[in-house]
């Protein structure tokens, strides 16, 4: 398929998990992608994945929380492909394992930056780029923790409700300018970031995974799939939503 065909998609924290696989279906189906990432090794070994399986991408250093760097990327993109049409803000941290009262306040002040700033920031500097082109979407990583509770991760949570309001206030200001804003909200996927969450426990791991009516958590490629539906014109009259890919985890 080559859906994505002539498409310039620029996908922050491409390094890895959800971003990589992200990265991996945008290129097979056709687009040109900017892999962008703080970690270099890992970004450049998304790029090579696509460049050695015949596909087009560009790896960018980024770090979100860096005002330059996110203006640099965005620039980069331009320069590199002369357009973009499409955005995943999808780098995220999840490093709170406490409960409210024993957190602190560079772990507040760390997850909110990343999570919460770093997406905003992208998509101050990624608008007028997109603006340009007579249809094209952003589609921001947020969290089923960003539709509820998230016990010993509140400040996580918080964040990942924040991304749903920038992205839902930025679908509504830019709607009758062809930009369409959504966001996803994954449930457990398996990536390092669950791994990490769950090492050496393997009682939280069976629970995690019983969160899931699905019996199961879900894959990083059954995200890709979701923010590609959004970002093709199958979604044309969608926009401004927070979509569980859950595994009917917010139906129970
Ligand atoms: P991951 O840790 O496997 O990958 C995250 C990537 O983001 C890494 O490559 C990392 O280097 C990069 N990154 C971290 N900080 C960055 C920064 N400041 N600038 C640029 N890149 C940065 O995680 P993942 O599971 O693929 O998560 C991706 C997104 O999905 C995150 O926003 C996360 O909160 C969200 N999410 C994950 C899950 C899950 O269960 N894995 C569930 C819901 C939401």
């Amino acid at each position: 398929m080559n859906n994505f065909a002539d498409k310039v998609v620029l996908i922050t924290g491409a390094g890895n998990g959800i971003g990589r696989a992200t990265a991996l279906a945008f290129a097979q189906q056709g687009a040109s992608v900017v892999v962008a990432d703080i970690n270099r090794a890992d970004g450049e070994e998304t790029a090579a994945m696509i460049t050695q399986a015949g596909g087009i991408a560009t790896f960018m250093l980024c770090d979100v929380t860096k005002d330059q760097d996110v203006q640099s990327m965005v620039e980069g993109t331009v320069e590199t492909y002369g357009k973009l049409d499409i955005a995943f803000n999808n780098a995220g941290i999840e490093i709170e394992q406490s409960k409210l009262a024993d957190g602190d306040e560079a772990t507040y002040d760390k997850i909110m930056d990343v999570n919460v700033k770093g997406v905003w920031r992208c998509m101050k500097y990624q608008i007028p780029a997109l603006l340009k082109q007579s249809t094209s979407a952003i589609v921001n990583t947020a969290s089923i923790a960003g539709l509820g509770a998230a016990p010993k991760m509140s400040i996580y949570s918080a964040s990942k409700h924040a991304v749903i309001g920038l992205t839902k206030s930025a679908a509504v200001e830019y709607g009758k300018k062809g930009l369409r804003v959504n966001a996803i909200c994954p449930a457990v996927i398996d990536t390092e970031m669950f791994r990490r969450a769950t090492q050496n426990d393997p009682q939280k791991e069976q629970y995690v995974k019983s969160l899931h009516p699905v019996g199961r958590i879900g894959q990083p490629d059954e995200v890709a799939a979701a923010v590609l539906y959004l970002c093709s014109d199958l979604a044309g009259f969608t926009t401004g939503v927070a979509l569980p890919i859950d595994g009917g985890a917010t139906s129970i």
